[in-house]
């Protein structure tokens, strides 16, 4: 896992930004290292992206929530999965109303990038899809792929997605002459201003359709499923939300599909109990057991673990198997295993043993005695909350 940078450090803005700091400090940001004024420049470039894969995060409520809770892993940015930075033009097409809708569009010459069809955009975005996926401990301590069939939109096979008969049903919009864009010279105190904004009538295709496809009614899209391959990456917790981009619904005549958010659900293990990174479990041994000593198996998240048990362990005793907790999604920290011993008091005792009972419970050996160094029950609680 490489290093990353702090998404409000990367936009030099406080974690308590509002919306509107975070969209003007990314502006700043992607100004000063924009390409059309760091020609060549790799290291401007790269600066460009993580500020871009920054505000992917933070201008999405749900995903700078994740972010703020478990950091990078969680909230998911760019094409490709998490963490996967996004290339110029997913930044140029997602944001393009940071440089394109406002006068630094024009500053930077309309933002004709891409090649080709410019900054056109095509039909609208899908919306984002949640689903939810229970997972057991050892998968959660593993990291896991699920297959899942998500029901959705599904681009129209018939037409790619464009909602159009046939190729010759296109024909260039006639208000902004197939640039997608129309531009307003406005008068200011500063002098004339050229502000360009997204043509009304093709809503930015550039072109409209004059005879629609008719198995999509021209939408482009079809109600369908898709079988869609999670990559669950290790230490993930109850109530965390991962991000897959472009998994969500098809979008419209051709429009950037939206986004499938998973909402991670943790299956209770029968004998062991997550406590953030550690897993404690409850080991109930026989009172000779406890003066003799014994080996014994104990359940961990992946199989069985044979522990020993000194001779004269005390009830309340914790062992710990070092490693043997849960992953951090964020690092390369590991939980441990903690197994707190408790000593078996028979509930009812026969004649036999009632009479060996009465005999040892005069013994000196017998009468609780515990060494001034040993921690109590109120240590240990200061221990644990300290
Ligand atoms: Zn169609
Ligand atoms: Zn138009």
């Amino acid at each position: 896992m490489s290093t990353k940078r702090d998404y409000y450090e990367i936009l030099g803005v406080s974690k308590s930004a509002s919306q509107d700091e975070i969209k003007k400090a990314y502006r700043k940001v992607a100004m000063q290292y924009h390409p059309d004024r760091n020609p060549d420049n790799k290291e401007a470039e790269e600066k460009f992206k993580e500020a871009a894969e920054a505000y992917e995060v933070l201008s999405d409520a749900d995903r700078r929530a994740q972010y703020d809770r478990f950091g990078h892993a969680a909230a998911g940015a760019g094409r490709g999965g998490y963490g996967g930075s996004m290339n110029m033009e997913d930044i140029f097409s997602n944001f393009g109303d940071i440089f394109g809708e406002d006068i630094f569009g024009s500053f930077f010459g309309g933002g004709n990038r891409g090649g080709g069809g410019g900054r056109r955009s095509r039909g609208t975005r899908g919306s984002n899809l949640r689903v939810k996926i229970r997972l057991n401990y050892e998968e959660i301590s593993k990291g896991v792929e699920k297959k899942i069939k998500v029901k959705k939109y599904v681009p129209c096979q018939h037409c790619s997605g464009l909602g159009a008969k046939d190729k010759n049903s296109f024909q260039t919009c006639g208000t902004c002459g197939g640039s997608g864009q129309v531009r307003k010279v406005t008068q200011t105190f500063l002098g004339q201003m050229q502000t360009v904004t997204t043509c009304p009538t093709c809503h930015g295709e550039g072109q409209t359709i004059t005879s629609k496809c008719g198995h999509c009614k021209g939408e482009g899209r079809m109600f369908g499923e898709e079988m869609v391959t999670i990559p669950i990456p290790a230490g993930v917790q109850e109530g965390m939300q991962l991000s897959l981009s472009g998994k969500g619904n098809a979008g419209e005549r051709g429009g950037a599909p939206g986004d499938l958010n998973i909402l991670i659900e943790e299956e209770p293990h029968p004998e062991l109990q997550r406590d953030g990174l550690n897993v404690a479990y409850d080991l109930y041994i026989s009172f000779p057991d406890a003066v003799f000593g014994t080996s014994v198996e104990v359940p961990t998240i992946d199989g069985k673990a044979k522990i020993k048990i000194p001779p004269g362990t005390q009830s309340g005793k914790v062992f710990r198997l070092k490693g043997k907790g849960f992953p951090s999604v964020n690092s390369y920290e590991k939980g441990d295993q903690l197994i707190q011993v408790n000593v078996w008091t028979p509930q009812q005792v026969n004649g036999e043993e009632k009479a060996f009972l009465e005999k040892v419970q005069a013994s000196d050996n017998f009468r609780p005695n515990p060494e001034k160094s040993a921690k109590g029950f109120f240590d240990k609680v200061r221990d644990i909350f300290s």
